[in-house]
């Protein structure tokens, strides 16, 4: 029964982050950690407490959903998280909050525009919102639908150079290499979409960030020749 313990614990511990980072209330929220190797992934699940959670409640289910290993059901976003690791081939972690700046712009459904250079340390475009889902997506496969308009919102633009989406009505997903990645992401950007909302209400139709700035603060984290932080020790 100790095959996923390492999996689960990781799945475990980026969770158990989202409450102390004022991200969910009561059992909002779901993080997951994939193992790409033996091709499953742990998640929270369903509707328990975090002050409950401990590391062998995670589910551990394969890339269509199914349950490998764990007692309790998996998380009702189980099926969007098995829908991202499918379709975005380099990452090892979804979160989903309902944070209440990045859901009130996905509730307004408007992309963040990229108006400062927290936004673009980050990422060098928009954060992008989904299409409404249609009735029909609403009433049969939703969750597999909600996977799909996350892919597609990202319109070419690979998974590494965009790592949240707004699920329009919704709320954010974010990913990265790990879960706690996706952690960090759904932090960032609550704080970007914070920041964004102010910015407008301050100034109604402030400018976007000018290229060249867009470029020195998002290259100088993520190009080549990166330089933020400090020199890897040889
Ligand atoms: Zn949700």
């Amino acid at each position: 029964m100790n095959r996923f313990r390492e999996l689960k614990r990781e799945a475990w511990e980026a969770n158990m982050d989202l409450p102390g980072q004022g991200l969910v209330r009561y059992t909002f929220g779901n993080v997951s950690a994939l193992d790409r190797g033996r091709a499953v992934f742990a998640i929270k699940p369903s509707g328990v407490p975090y002050k409950a959670l401990k590391p062998s409640d995670m589910v551990v289910v394969d890339m269509e959903s199914r349950i490998v290993e764990g007692r309790l059901r998996p998380s009702s976003d189980t099926r969007t998280h098995a829908v991202m690791y499918r379709h975005f081939l380099e990452i090892g972690g979804v979160c989903h909050t309902h944070s209440a700046c990045a859901t009130a712009w996905a509730q307004a459904g408007r992309p963040i525009p990229l108006l400062g250079t927290t936004h673009a340390d980050h990422l060098a475009f928009d954060i992008p919102c989904t299409s409404p889902l249609g009735d029909n997506a609403v009433k049969g496969d939703y969750e597999e639908e909600t996977g799909l308009a996350i892919v597609k919102a990202l319109k070419g633009l690979s998974c590494r150079e965009i790592e949240m989406v707004l699920v329009a009505c919704h709320g954010p997903f974010t990913w990265g290499d790990t879960a706690e990645k996706a952690v960090y992401n759904s932090v960032m950007l609550e704080e970007i979409a914070r920041m964004a909302w102010m910015t407008l209400q301050i100034r109604p139709g402030a400018p976007r960030l000018r290229r060249a700035l867009i470029d020195r603060h998002y290259l100088r984290k993520h190009g080549r020749d990166a330089t933020y932080g400090q020199e890897k020790k040889k």
